[in-house]
C-alpha cells in the first residue's frame, strides 16, 4: 500500500477523508498517539519580533493543560502524558507534540536539547513540531531534517488562510508568501508539513475557504487540521464578539464549510482535525464546538448526503 499513491486506498475502503490515523498504521505499523509536551518555547507574536499583541484568537493558556500547570521537564511531561493514554487506551507508541508556543523560537542548542530530551524517551517514535511560518530559518530546519534521519518528525505550521486580509485580521503578523516559502524550504528537506487552517473566517465566502484547500493542495502540505473560528475568554475576539462585531458561524455553515474544503483538498493530504475548541472554562461561543464528534458526525452525514469526498473537485 503507498499512502501517496495515485489511487487512495481510503476510497477504495469506502472512507471519504483520508484519516490521519490510517496514514500513522502505515508509517508506524500500529496506532500512535501524541503526548503534548511544552518546553516552555515563548512566541515571537507576544515578544515583539513581528508583533507584540498577539494573535487576535490567541489565549495561550486555553491551547494546552501544560500552560496552566506548574512547570515540569519534557521528560516528565511524556511520563505522565504516556501513562495516561496508556491506562485510557492501553497506547504503547507515542509521538512528542511540541503543542504551544513556537517550538522553532530560541537558540538552536536549547532547541536540538528539548528534541534531544523528548526523543530519549520511552515509547517515543518521532516528533512533531508546532510553529509559526516565519520562524522556521535554514538552521533548525537542518537540524531537523537531520532528527529526521533517524525519527520521524512533522512541522506543523500555523498557515490559517491564504488570503493575506485574513491574516492582517487575524493579527498573524505574517504575510501568505511567508507560508510558501516556509512550506517550500521544509519541503525540499523531506520534512512533512501540516498545516493549521481557520474556516469560518469574517471576511471569507465558501470560495475564499475553496481557494485554500486548491492552494495547499499546490504547496504539497501533507496534512491538515481544521479549526472553526471560536472565541476565547482573555483575547481580542471575545471583545470583538461581546461589541456584536464579529459573528461566528453555526454548526450547519461550519459543516458546509468543511464538506466544501475537503472536495477541493488533495487526495493524498490527511486530515488531522475537523474542528476545534477551547477548554470549557475558557471557551466562550460558539457551544456546538464542544461536541467535537457531533460535528465529525455530521461532516460525516453531510459528506454521505451530497455523495462527496476529498478530491472530488479534481476528478
Ligand atoms: S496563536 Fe500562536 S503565533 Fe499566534 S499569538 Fe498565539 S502562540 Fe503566538
Amino acid at each position: 500500500m503507498d499512502p501517496h499513491g495515485a489511487a487512495p486506498f481510503w476510497r477504495a475502503r469506502g472512507e471519504r477523508y483520508y484519516r490521519m490515523g490510517s496514514f500513522y498504521q502505515f508509517v508506524f505499523g500500529c496506532r500512535v498517539w501524541k503526548v503534548s509536551v511544552d518546553a516552555g518555547f515563548g512566541c515571537p507574536n507576544r515578544d515583539g519580533t513581528p508583533g507584540a499583541g498577539g494573535c487576535r484568537f490567541c489565549n495561550p493558556a486555553s491551547f494546552s493543560p501544560s500552560r496552566r500547570l506548574a512547570p515540569a521537564s519534557i521528560g516528565e511531561q511524556i511520563r505522565q502524558g504516556a501513562q495516561r493514554l496508556a491506562a485510557r487506551h492501553g497506547a504503547e507508541r507515542f509521538l512528542a507534540y511540541f503543542q504551544p508556543g513556537t517550538n522553532t523560537h530560541g537558540p538552536a542548542e536549547r532547541l536540538r536539547a528539548a528534541y534531544e530530551e523528548a526523543l530519549a524517551c520511552p515509547g517515543i517514535v518521532g516528533l512533531v513540531v508546532g510553529t509559526r511560518p516565519d520562524c522556521v530559518g535554514d538552521e533548525v530546519l537542518d537540524m531537523l531534517a537531520e532528527l529526521a534521519g533517524r525519527t520521524w518528525v512533522s512541522i506543523e505550521l500555523g498557515i490559517q488562510s491564504s488570503h493575506d486580509r485574513s491574516l492582517e485580521w487575524l493579527g498573524r503578523g505574517h504575510d501568505h508568501r511567508a507560508s510558501t516559502d516556509a512550506v517550500a524550504r521544509t519541503k525540499r528537506r523531506g520534512l512533512h508539513v501540516g498545516a493549521h487552517v481557520i474556516l469560518g473566517l469574517p471576511s471569507e465566502t465558501i470560495d475564499d475557504m475553496t481557494a485554500t484547500a486548491d492552494e495547499l493542495s499546490r504547496m504539497g502540505i501533507d496534512s491538515v487540521k481544521l479549526h472553526n473560528l471560536y472565541v476565547a475568554r482573555d483575547t481580542r475576539l471575545a471583545e470583538d464578539y461581546a461589541a456584536g462585531q464579529v459573528f461566528l458561524p453555526s454548526r450547519e455553515e461550519y459543516v458546509d464549510y468543511v464538506v466544501g474544503f475537503l472536495e477541493h483538498l488533495s487526495v493524498h493530504c490527511t486530515i488531522d482535525r475537523l474542528s476545534a475548541d477551547a477548554p470549557p472554562e475558557y471557551l466562550v461561543a460558539p457551544d456546538w464546538c464542544r461536541d467535537k464528534s457531533g460535528v465529525r458526525r455530521a461532516i460525516e452525514r453531510e459528506l454521505e448526503r451530497r455523495d462527496a469526498w476529498q478530491g472530488k473537485s479534481e476528478e
